[in-house]
């Protein structure tokens, strides 16, 4: 395809800038188009640096020249677990924490300090493990376009949605356009694992009115996240050989009846939660067992189970409630039985306890966001609830900042072999994403 060499504003767009109008759908959508070599390019190169935890360097060394760059004045903020430790969000993931570098880049709106109309952008660029690489077409970290789309661990989540936001910067940034309110981008680490990378970010006092965390959604507004606890219960029996099992007791057989309970109480959650915005009304915040460790020997009889599992906590409700809920219903289930009232499962928390979040769905955001999407598809966004954490709930919970998830990509494509984003999607994120901070932000005036 023949390119022009050198880019040329339509002629609606200089008469844009020379008045400080806010620059229009067509122009947003004409400079997005002409930065599609670019935008593959950079995204390309995001995917290729495998940033696992305690990876995460290199990647975040692109994103902050990028971000300089385009004139932002960037920050690098070092994770440090030391400065975290009495945060109540905070988890040690068990990565070492002071090599991780979290990225915050600011355009400094014209308008006064402190008023209304600030953005924050917000992305992780740690991803997950690609798993066996036998199961991958290519190379895990190729990067590679085939019919349109991006290949790679991390290209889906979340690469997509930095460069989106990235290079929704840039488009406006050449359209000449100014924030009246500061606009922030700030590419954070560790929030598969937990999310000290954003809580760096909270600590240091990195605040906007409101943040859109740029995950995949699929360009669904998503304003309600589901949270989760990790949870392990042990049950105790007591071992005998196998050939005398009526001197023993199960501890296996023992959970059984807790299973039920527990497969019992989600199901009842379930209904009694009424919502009209969660797709699946039936999978908002499920409990799950993972794993199930018990007995030493085939021909013992088991002496002990190890139960680890995660518990949703839904929208509205508090870590500690569903904490109390679940207790009462091992502690009520165990009375019934008699070697467990003699016996009773220790239930313990550990690791991840992430809270849900809620930002209203009449939120000047939402509008502002719905309208920006509108003049890109056409069509109304879906708003959704999603069942699965995120860093949105540390700047919601923990730094009051409204916000939701918005972004390119297919999350069901997250995390599995030959994870993808169409180049397409990009496109349309970016030309979403310049609109609303267009619309959030509003345009200097001299
Ligand atoms: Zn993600």
């Amino acid at each position: 395809m023949l390119r022009a060499s050198r880019f040329t504003f339509p002629a609606h767009n200089q008469s844009e800038m020379a008045a400080n109008l806010p620059p229009s759908p067509e122009s947003i959508a004409y400079i997005v188009d002409d930065l599609r070599p670019q935008v593959t390019a950079f995204l390309q190169e995001l995917v290729r640096s495998p940033s696992l935890p305690n990876r995460e360097g290199p990647v975040q060394e692109i994103i902050a020249a990028k971000l300089r760059g385009l004139g932002l004045a960037v920050e690098t903020l070092t994770t440090r677990f030391d400065a975290l430790a009495g945060h109540p969000a905070f988890d040690d993931d068990g990565f070492s924490p002071d090599s991780r570098v979290n990225v915050v880049g600011r355009w400094k709106g014209s308008g006064a300090e402190g008023g209304q109309g600030s953005l924050l952008l917000n992305g992780h660029v740690d991803v997950v493990s690609p798993g066996d690489p036998s199961l991958w077409s290519d190379d895990p970290w190729s990067g590679s376009l085939r019919d349109g789309r991006i290949f790679g661990r991390g290209s889906c989540d979340m690469k997509a949605g930095l460069t989106a936001g990235i290079f929704a910067i840039e488009a406006l940034h050449r359209l000449g356009y100014r924030p009246a309110r500061d606009l922030l981008l700030s590419s954070v680490i560790g929030e598969e694992s937990g999310g000290v990378g954003a809580l760096t970010t909270i600590v240091a006092g990195v605040r906007a009115d409101v943040v859109v965390v740029l995950e995949p959604t699929n360009g669904a507004i998503c304003p309600v996240q589901a949270g989760a606890l990790t949870f392990r219960l042990t049950v105790q029996g007591r071992a005998a050989h196998g050939a005398m099992k009526s001197e023993g007791v199960s501890a296996i057989a023992q959970f059984l009846p807790l299973f039920q309970a527990i497969e019992a109480l989600d199901l009842q959650r379930h209904r009694d939660y009424t919502t009209a915005i969660y797709p699946n009304p039936a999978n908002v915040a499920p409990i799950s067992i993972g794993t199930i460790r018990g007995g030493e020997w085939h021909s013992t009889v088991p002496e002990a189970v190890v139960v680890e599992g995660r518990c949703g906590v839904f929208p509205g409700e508090s870590p500690a409630q569903v904490r109390a809920l679940l207790a009462a219903t091992i502690a009520e289930t165990a009375s019934a039985h008699p070697w467990l009232a003699a016996h009773p499962p220790r239930l313990e928390w550990f690791e991840g306890q992430f809270e849900s979040c809620a930002t209203p769905l009449d939120h000047p955001l939402l509008t502002t966001l719905a309208a920006a999407h509108r003049q890109v598809h056409g069509t109304e966004p879906p708003v959704q609830g999603v069942p699965y954490g995120a860093d949105l709930r540390l700047f919601v919970v923990h730094a009051a900042m409204p916000g939701v998830l918005y972004g390119p990509g297919d999350v069901r494509l997250a995390h599995a072999a030959n994870e993808s984003v169409g180049v397409e999607e990009v496109m349309d994120a970016m030309k979403t994403i310049a609109g609303m901070v267009v619309g959030w932000c509003g345009v200097h005036t001299d």
